[in-house]
């Protein structure tokens, strides 16, 4: 049987998100961004995000991602949708729900970088340094998790439980 500890409340979230925007905010003074979200766990994060940014958010916009797993782990990320925003000579600030082994967000932010923006942030809510692989570290992050897998605020097990507006550990019987 499967069960679900809270982890982080929603009040907790709720605190840190307007914490970290206050930072964006403030680090992008006099500077406006565009707001790519990174579908579908970000969904949530992205929506609260924007709303407590107090700089000019120009336009927000989502990407969705797979990586192609032609031979082992080294998949190639591959655009299930780009975003219809040209991002050439802007600030960009990429939000993640979470950020595993960095091998999605590397590869993100290579192919964003391409379209010379004027620079790239990246912001994930929960961050899994423990489970890295690559050298992404984000610019911004709410939560620094130990490696267990989460649901709730736009994360999902199977598709379901994304809407839980607090962070669950999900744990089966014997853990
Ligand atoms: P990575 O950083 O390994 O390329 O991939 C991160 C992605 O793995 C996240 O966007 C998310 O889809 C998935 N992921 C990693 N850890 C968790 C977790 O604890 N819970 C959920 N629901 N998804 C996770
Ligand atoms: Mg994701």
């Amino acid at each position: 049987m499967k069960h679900f500890d809270v982890m982080i409340s929603e009040q907790e979230i709720d605190n840190k998100v307007e914490e970290v925007a206050a930072k964006i905010s403030s680090d992008f003074e006099g500077e406006s961004v565009v707001v790519i979200g990174v579908l579908t766990g970000a969904f949530i994060f992205t929506a609260d995000l924007v709303r407590s940014l107090t700089v000019p958010v120009e336009t927000v916009d989502f990407v969705q991602v797979s990586s192609y797993e032609g031979d082992k782990s080294t998949g190639k990320l591959v655009f299930k949708k780009d975003i219809s925003t040209d991002i050439e000579g802007k600030n960009v600030l990429i939000v993640e729900d979470i950020i595993d082994t960095g091998r999605t967000l590397k590869q993100l932010k290579q192919m964003f970088l391409e379209r010379n923006p004027k620079s790239i942030k990246i912001c994930t809510a929960f961050d899994k340094p423990s489970r890295r692989v690559t050298d992404l570290v984000p610019d911004y992050n709410c939560f620094t998790i130990p490696d267990k897998f989460i649901v709730g605020y736009g994360l999902d097990y199977d598709g379901k439980y994304r809407d839980y507006k607090d962070v669950r550990i999900v744990r089966t019987d014997d853990e």
